[in-house]
């Protein structure tokens, strides 16, 4: 039979320590590990001393070609608490986020990139937040860094837009640093769709979110992996998976050209051939034509828009989200001290 741990005061049994995963995807980022993995233990190692927390470390190798896979094999050798998951190839940090909170198996799951622009100093409030009853924990770009203006202005575009027109709620600036709860993990873990965007779909499932904002470091090794093709890519797969709008852009466009064609044509007839033309407007016979000819062009769209109304839902569909999301349990909303 199993004993039961008790405390040194001999009367309360003693709570599990909450275990938490650190999922880092990574792409050619030899250079930045050893400091990455060094400052992350200084910060946890002051943690589970303090606070008694557990860590695991995931790190997704996304088809690195230099020697971060021997890094990290090295580092997993002398601890256990540090485990890869080696893709075949590059398959892009969405997917190797994905494949790093399916491989986790804590309480409570953070993510944050290699590359060392998400300041590790902020995981204990990351994880004050969580005890104090917060599902997901997002790490809030407060300031741009050195970034350029085409890319603030791209970046800010991106999100007004995103945010006007699709129904989750999207706070700019917003970064893949994360944490995200247990029960935020299973929900995801349900999600299927192969083009996804992972903060996006973390958004669409909702739960009590809180914020941290922080000033992101500049890039100190290598290169950000993310072109300019690329970045869009996501934008419009993030469009794409929140938001039927794009879908139904050219029906809204048919419905505005055939209206104004028509009351356009309208007018004419009324005007020329009704009431044989008292204004003098003299209307020539290709500009007739040209208002008949939109007139159909309006129609045709119409017909693409109602298409596109067919295709979105045969989208919904096919990524086969689940219909709702629940919460399992009810969470505590104020913080208590886990080890006396
Ligand atoms: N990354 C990845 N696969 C890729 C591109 C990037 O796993 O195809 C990782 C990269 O190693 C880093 C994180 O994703 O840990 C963020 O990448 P990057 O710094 O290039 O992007 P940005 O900071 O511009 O968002
Ligand atoms: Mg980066």
């Amino acid at each position: 039979m199993q004993p039961i741990v008790r405390n040194s005061d001999e009367r309360k049994p003693v709570r599990k320590k909450p275990l938490i995963s650190i999922v880092v995807p990574m792409w050619n980022e030899a250079e930045s590990l050893p400091f990455l993995y060094k400052s992350l233990t200084t910060v946890t190692k002051r943690l589970a001393k303090r606070e008694g927390y557990r860590f695991e470390y995931i790190f997704v190798d996304d088809g690195s070609t230099d020697n971060s896979v021997e890094i990290i094999t090295a580092l997993a050798r002398q601890s256990s608490e540090v485990r890869i998951i080696e893709f075949s190839r590059n398959f892009g940090k969405e997917i190797a986020v994905t494949a790093g909170i399916h491989a986790a198996q804590g309480d409570a799951v953070i993510m944050l990139d290699a590359d060392l622009q998400h300041p590790v100093e902020l995981l204990p409030e990351f994880l004050q937040k969580w005890r104090a009853g917060a599902e997901v924990v997002v790490g809030v770009r407060r300031h741009y860094g050195r970034q350029s203006v085409w890319k603030r202005f791209t970046s800010w575009l991106f999100y007004k837009s995103l945010a006007k027109i699709s129904h989750t709620v999207i706070v700019p600036g917003a970064t893949d640093y994360r944490l995200i709860d247990k029960q935020v993990v299973a929900a995801f873990n349900q999600l299927s769709e192969h083009n996804r965007m992972t903060r996006g779909l973390i958004d669409w499932l909702g739960f009590r979110r809180e914020y941290i904002y922080f000033t992101p470091e500049p890039r100190h090794y290598g290169q950000a992996g993310y072109s300019f093709n690329k970045l869009l890519g996501l934008a419009v797969n993030s469009f794409v998976s929140l938001s039927l709008f794009p879908l139904r852009l050219a029906g809204y466009l048919g419905i505005f050209i055939t209206a104004t064609a028509g009351l356009g044509g309208l007018f004419i007839v009324v005007e020329d051939f009704m009431l044989d033309d008292p204004l003098n407007l003299k209307f020539s016979g290709p500009a007739m034509l040209a208002v008949l000819n939109m007139f159909w062009i309006g129609i045709v769209l119409s017909a693409l828009g109602l298409v596109a109304l067919y295709i979105a839902s045969i989208h919904t569909e096919v990524i086969n989200r689940p219909l709702y999301i629940t919460r399992a349990r009810p969470r505590p909303t104020t913080a208590k001290p886990l080890k006396k």
